[in-house]
């Protein structure tokens, strides 16, 4: 728990948040500013900086955060059409220090890549 950390405080639920699910070692909410018509964050509940943190420790817990994230796609009704992305560093656009990977959706997306 990192104090100043807002996924940290909403992993503990000091900060309210549009839960769409949770688990021991994840949570996942909509996002404040959904840049489509669906757009979940699912972040660890163990506070790790960036996925340029991660561990050869972490690979279990970043394969069960890939899975979850199809879970809870198709529980969405996203049917196999989503984006997940992962910003790595502000250059990338990295805004929250608190692991996490989009869930993007529900319309067709444009290539960013
Ligand atoms: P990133 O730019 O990859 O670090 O993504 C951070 C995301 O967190 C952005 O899409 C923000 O809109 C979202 N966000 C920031 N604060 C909150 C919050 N309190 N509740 C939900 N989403 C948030
Ligand atoms: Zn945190």
């Amino acid at each position: 728990m990192n104090e100043s950390c807002i996924f940290c405080q909403i992993a503990q639920k000091k900060v309210a948040a549009n839960i769409v699910y949770e688990d021991e070692s994840f949570i996942a909410f909509h996002d404040i500013n959904p840049q489509a018509p669906v757009h979940i964050l699912i972040i660890t509940k163990r506070h790790i900086p960036s996925a340029a943190n991660l561990t050869d420790n972490d690979s279990d817990l970043i394969g069960q955060m890939v899975l979850r994230a199809n879970s809870i796609a198709q529980e969405i009704g996203l049917d196999n059409n989503y984006r997940l992305v992962i910003n790595v560093g502000k250059d990338a656009g990295q805004t929250v220090f608190h692991l996490h990977m989009h869930i993007i959706g529900g319309q067709v997306l444009g290539r960013i890549a």
